[in-house]
Formats: structure tokens, C-alpha cells, sequence
């Protein structure tokens, strides 16, 4: 599956926010949209003015790229989002938010999404009892995740999760550091997603 191999902090300085694209990293001093918070590119200090379609475009890029999708996996889950009954746009940020690859990061098992997919595309984990490699896989509500056996005395894991400790852990997903485990409690709601983005917008550019 293609993805995106350019610098991750140029997205973040695109968007004006952090993504956390790079793990530690993003905590630090050394953020570059932190340091130098200036759209990247020659004209980026001079760009002012911003059209509506504009306005609908960033957000829609904020959110693909905060969960490191391309294009056509991003769309394929407004698809979705928008065949499901509810507010589309709460619909999709639940979606994306629901795949393996974020649970495992919010799980704190790794420092950046990017690392999540591709422990997960490792088999390290099982869902349900069964080895899951499917960074893109869909929890449900009340599924079990667990490191297997064979991923748990590797240092990897216990430096990331002792790293991400201080990190808050989403009130939808019950963890276990010690047994490695943990549970989706009940679907993630608009709140639990902590991405500042306007999901109103990415729905208006699509549904043009
Ligand atoms: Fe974004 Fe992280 Fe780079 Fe900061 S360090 S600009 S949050 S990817």
C-alpha cells in the first residue's frame, strides 16, 4: 500500500497544528512547528487570504494526514461515514479513530501512528485471540486487543509504553500495561477525538 515518505513536520507546518506524525519527538522543543510555525514553501509567509473551498480543504488534509491516509483510503471512509446513520462527519472521525493502527498508538504500545501500523503490519497483536496484521482492521465495541506472546519481552514495547505513560489514555479503551491487554469499552465518541478539526467542512468538500 502506497503512503507518504516526504517530512512528516512539513504536513504539521502546512496545517498550522501538530499532527504528532514524529513520536517523541512531537513533545519536545525540537517540534518544528513548534519552532518555526511558518507555512512551509516559498510563498508560505505571504499566503493570506483563504477561499471557503480552501478553508474545507485544509481540514480535510488535517484529518487525512493525522491519521496517515492517502487520498482514496480517506474518501473510502467518508463513503462509509455517510452510508451510516447519524452526523456523517462524527461518523468518519469515529471510523478512523476505531482502526488498529490509532488503538494502538492511543494504547501507547507506540510513539507515532506510523510506528502503530507498522507493529501492526509485524503481527504483534492479536484482536479477539486471533493475530491481526491489518493496520486499517475496524474494533468493535467490546473487542479485546492483546501483545502476543512471543511481542511481550521485547524492550521495544516496554520503552514505548513507560514513554507514553503520562500520555492520558481515552476514556473509551480500558488498558492493562502489565498483562498488555486491553478492551474497547464502548465506541469512541465526537469528544474522545482529540484532533482540532471541523468535521462539518470535510463533509461540505465532498458532498460538492
Ligand atoms: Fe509535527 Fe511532531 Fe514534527 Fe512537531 S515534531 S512538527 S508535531 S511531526
Amino acid at each position: 500500500m502506497a503512503r507518504y515518505t516526504g517530512p512528516s513536520c512539513r504536513l504539521c507546518r502546512r496545517e498550522g497544528q501538530k499532527l504528532f506524525l514524529k513520536g517523541d519527538r512531537c513533545y519536545t522543543d525540537k517540534c518544528a512547528q513548534t519552532r518555526r510555525a511558518s507555512v512551509p514553501g516559498q510563498h508560505g509567509q505571504g499566503r493570506s487570504k483563504v477561499s471557503e473551498y480552501g478553508t474545507q480543504l485544509r481540514e480535510k488534509q488535517k484529518a487525512k494526514r493525522y491519521y496517515g491516509l492517502l487520498e482514496a483510503q480517506f474518501r473510502a471512509y467518508f463513503v462509509r461515514a455517510a452510508s451510516k446513520p447519524g452526523k456523517t462527519g462524527e461518523n468518519l472521525l469515529q471510523l478512523l479513530e476505531r482502526r488498529l493502527d490509532n488503538v494502538i498508538y492511543r494504547l501507547g504500545f507506540a510513539m507515532s501512528r506510523a510506528e502503530a501500523r507498522q507493529l501492526v503490519l509485524h503481527g504483534h497483536f492479536n484482536v479477539g485471540g486471533r493475530r491481526v496484521n491489518i493496520p486499517s482492521y475496524s474494533l468493535r465495541e467490546g473487542e479485546v486487543i492483546e501483545l502476543r506472546e512471543g511481542s511481550r519481552r521485547l524492550e521495544k514495547f516496554k520503552a514505548n509504553i513507560e514513554a507514553n505513560s503520562s500520555r492520558p489514555m481515552p476514556k473509551w479503551l480500558e488498558f492493562s500495561a502489565e498483562k498488555g491487554t486491553a478492551r474497547i469499552i464502548s465506541l469512541p465518541a465526537r469528544e474522545d477525538v482529540d484532533l482540532i478539526v471541523d468535521e462539518q467542512l470535510i463533509v461540505e468538500l465532498y458532498s460538492k
